[in-house]
């Protein structure tokens, strides 16, 4: 008579660790009793959703915040999904918001710690290892069923209204003889691996989530595949050998997998390892334009995708930040009472999730990073705008490189001063706003076609321009420079206050605010600009007299 044990060396044969190798090769660790090992487990399917750095900065907050470890395991177990090089390019996005690993997968030729392999397809004898052992302890068994018989099986199902699936009385193979399933095996019949399940639809678990709280759950009593007939383990198997062997304290996963937990309790307690602690995190939605609140799509939000963030140059800090004030309810009235601290200090806990989701705000991470943008030094900011602009906007990048301190002074306008300006809320912003400092810019604008303000006749916009260009002088406060404005003002008859042109419009032909907007769009081509004063000053008389006789050509 066959038993269970032969039965696992046919299908194994080549397997010779145990369980017992695999606890000795890999420890429990020696860290502080309340340090968390947390992970992000992505999967190398092509892009990272924004709902995951969410998921991974949290889990990488928990885990530092405990003097723990946060590990990166690459999860490529579904071949058909996968793109290759996705991987790395997940690690180095994470990486551009601080999302930092220590240990697990860095890229395709890296890996670092001690609980590795950290990519699930090299995993495979540690898998079987464990896939093995519960063949022999009569847990887990093959299954010779066909697609078409399982898809017989769900119809029948459906027709009798019952629950789906491979469990109880349908799962046809659970007892099936030992000796037929060897004969079908050496016959080279395809089959899966199945789980046996020793639980009941009709009972209830109770389970507390770290985020969720207390909560009552349906058993398992599904046969669920562990192994496909590709030989790679199924996600539930493999969570339960990973994070068991890499000692994981704390699953935080994305709450849509809520509904496997009690597969996962199941699978713990059946193979004797103790189960880790649960953290379900919200997802991340966001409210439509119909008022509806849904799940960030790949497909319908360009903001789904991590990837567009780091196009459009959100600052890190603003972005991280914001997703703090998603991930804790209490951050912003911390971040209030304590402006000068960096937001690291600030004590994530479970407890202040949201329980229905974390609501994603573009415009609110565009107001953070505006905010957080405008108190950096000139110097600083200018650093982060070349090394963003060298990989999305060469043509920026390129003037940035050949006059640095030019561009520094261009963006010290209203900055480093007690209320600066909060011009830009992403890097992206900067180049359209301050382009026409740079000559070729400022060349290429076709100067017949100015929009001026149809109020003003060409020939007083003229005479405006002529004038300044032969009286201006730039060796003045901004005050006084401001005063020499009025004064032209008045010279042509322009109010030299918008009060007092509000009084009587008959009696001038505009006021100071219609001349400074010739002397703006003269050196400019716009309406806006940053302040005409330092645009002036950093232009230089020669520049600004060169423009405004280039401007008064064409009038
Ligand atoms: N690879 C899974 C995913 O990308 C990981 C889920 C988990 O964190 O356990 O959804």
């Amino acid at each position: 008579m066959s038993n269970y044990h032969d039965l696992a060396n046919i299908i194994f044969p080549e397997i010779k660790l145990t369980i017992e190798d695999l606890e000795r090769r890999y420890p429990k660790r020696n860290l502080p009793v309340d340090a968390k090992v947390i992970r992000f487990a992505p999967s190398p399917t092509g892009f990272l959703h924004t709902g995951s750095l969410f998921a991974s900065l949290v889990g990488c907050y928990f885990a530092h915040q405990s003097k723990g470890v946060f590990y990166i395991r690459l999860e490529d177990t579904d071949t058909k999904r996968e793109i290759v090089g996705s991987g790395e390019s997940l690690v180095e996005q994470l990486k551009a918001f601080d999302v930092i690993p220590d240990e697990g997968y860095i890229s395709e030729t890296k890996q670092i710690g001690n609980y590795g392999p950290y990519k699930q397809s090299e995993r495979s004898e540690i898998y079987n290892t464990c896939i093995k052992h519960l063949i022999e302890i009569g847990r887990a068994y093959p299954c010779f069923c066909s697609a078409e018989e399982l898809q017989a099986l769900r119809k029948e199902q459906e027709a009798n209204k019952e629950i789906p699936g491979y469990y109880g009385k349908y799962a046809k193979y659970r007892d099936y003889p030992i000796e037929d399933a060897i004969q079908k095996i050496q016959a080279g019949e395809p089959y899966i691996l199945r789980f046996k399940s020793m639980g009941n639809h009709n009972n209830k678990i109770h389970f507390h989530d770290e985020i969720k709280g207390d909560l009552e759950l349906t058993e398992n009593d599904q046969d669920i595949v562990i192994c496909k007939s590709d030989g790679l383990p199924t996600y539930h198997f493999a969570h339960l050998v990973d994070d068991h062997f890499m000692r994981t304290t704390h699953v935080t996963r994305g709450e849509e997998w809520l509904p496997s937990l009690p597969i996962h309790l199941e699978l713990f307690d059946s193979i004797g390892f103790e189960r880790p602690k649960y953290a379900h995190i919200p997802n991340v939605m966001k409210v439509d334009e119909n008022g509806n609140k849904r799940k960030l799509s790949k497909r319908k939000d360009a903001e789904a995708a991590v990837s567009y963030f780091l196009e459009q140059g959100y600052p890190k800090y603003g972005f991280i930040e914001y997703l703090l004030t998603i991930a804790n309810s209490n951050y912003e009235a911390w971040r209030d009472e304590n402006l000068d601290k960096d937001f690291k200090e600030f004590q994530l806990t479970f407890e202040k999730m949201s329980l229905d989701g974390a609501l994603f705000d573009l415009a609110k991470v565009g107001n953070i990073s505006k905010e957080r943008m405008a108190y950096k030094k000139a110097k600083d900011l200018a650093e982060e705008v070349k090394v963003w602009a060298k990989e999305y906007q060469p043509e920026f990048y390129e003037k940035i490189i050949k006059d640095e301190a030019f561009f520094i002074s261009i963006l010290n306008i209203e900055r480093e001063k007690e209320k600066p300006r909060k011009d830009y809320a992403k890097y992206s912003d900067i180049y359209p706003i301050i382009s026409f400092f740079y000559d070729e810019v400022y060349d290429a604008i076709d100067k017949n076609n100015i929009e001026w303000n149809p109020n003003i006749s060409t020939t007083d916009i003229k005479e405006v321009l002529q004038d300044y260009a032969k009286t201006m002088n730039l060796n003045l406060s901004e005050e006084e420079w401001f005063t020499s404005i009025k004064e032209l003002a008045v010279r042509h008859n322009f109010a030299d206050n918008i009060k007092l042109w509000k009084k009587d419009k008959e009696a001038y032909k505009g006021h100071v605010g219609d001349v400074s907007e010739v002397l703006r769009i003269a050196l400019s081509g716009k309406k806006n600009s940053p302040n005409l004063y330092y645009v002036m000053q950093i232009l230089g008389k020669d520049k600004v007299k060169e423009r405004i006789e280039k401007v008064i050509e064409t009038l």
